[in-house]
């Protein structure tokens, strides 16, 4: 089991940042974590096979999450796919915003007016445990990263488990990092994080309050990623900044 980071970019993609996009690689299948652009050219050009993929997971409703999904949809609902042996699994888009599959459903229905809507199945995050194919169970935490009135839009943390193994992603987080999940990124194998809305020389107290296996910072803001050394040295466990196509043994 390994993670593919494909995206390591902030909000806006750099000359070797893409989007957020990562790939967790199983023996049962391939499972997208966020999706941003582009996913599908991605996939392909780092082998990942996406008649392989058995579920996308977004964290939450921004752009550099979710804008390559219309691509990786596209390429799911293809007439031709029924006849291709390789054509098993139906993948399953897990959002965390019932206004989010409804937009992707209306721009489904524009553009294939109702065809194929069946090779790909639509769903909705819910706190807790909300995933289990059997061999990997995902649960979320609620974060407080984007205010909306007197409160927050759904954004998630993802915890994902499987062969005895702890993967926490983070999502994007609040700007002070108040909302990062301690509780479950304690024990975690591998932790992956943003480094973008807050700055963890700063915050450093989450930091210390985890003690995973590696912790892997994404969504990477290049003036953060300079202090990673002064970063290290504060904490006992390792710490790295990833970038695109690198790949983390889980
Ligand atoms: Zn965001």
């Amino acid at each position: 089991m390994k993670i593919i980071t494909l995206g390591t970019g902030a909000g806006t993609p750099s000359k070797t940042r893409s989007n957020s996009l990562n790939v967790l690689s199983t023996p049962n299948g391939e499972y997208i974590i966020d999706a941003g652009a582009p996913v599908t050219v991605s996939l392909i050009r780092n082998d990942i096979d996406l008649n392989n993929v058995r579920a996308v997971f977004v964290s939450h409703m921004h752009e550099d999450h979710f804008g390559g999904l219309s691509s990786f949809l596209k390429d799911r609902m293809k007439s031709s796919l029924r006849n291709n042996p390789a054509w098993k699994i139906i993948p399953e888009i897990w959002l965390p915003d019932a206004d989010g599959i409804e937009a992707f459903e209306k721009l489904l229905a524009v553009q294939y007016r109702g065809q194929n809507t069946d090779m790909v199945k639509f769903r909705l995050v819910s706190e807790g445990l909300f995933y289990d194919d059997g061999y990997l169970k995902v649960s979320a935490v609620r974060t407080r990263h984007i205010p909306w009135q007197d409160g927050f839009l759904p954004t998630y943390s993802l915890i994902f488990e499987a062969e005895g193994k702890k993967f926490v992603y983070t999502g994007d987080l609040a700007l002070d990092c108040s909302d990062f999940p301690v509780d479950a990124a304690k024990d975690a194998d591998v932790c992956m994080t943003e480094l973008t809305h807050y700055d963890f020389l700063k915050e450093i107290k989450y930091f210390k309050a985890i003690s995973p296996g590696k912790l892997i910072f994404t969504h990477i803001a290049e003036s953060l990623a300079k202090k990673l050394p002064e970063f290290q040295q504060q904490i006992d466990y390792s710490a790295v900044i990833a970038n695109d196509g690198d790949e983390f043994e889980l």
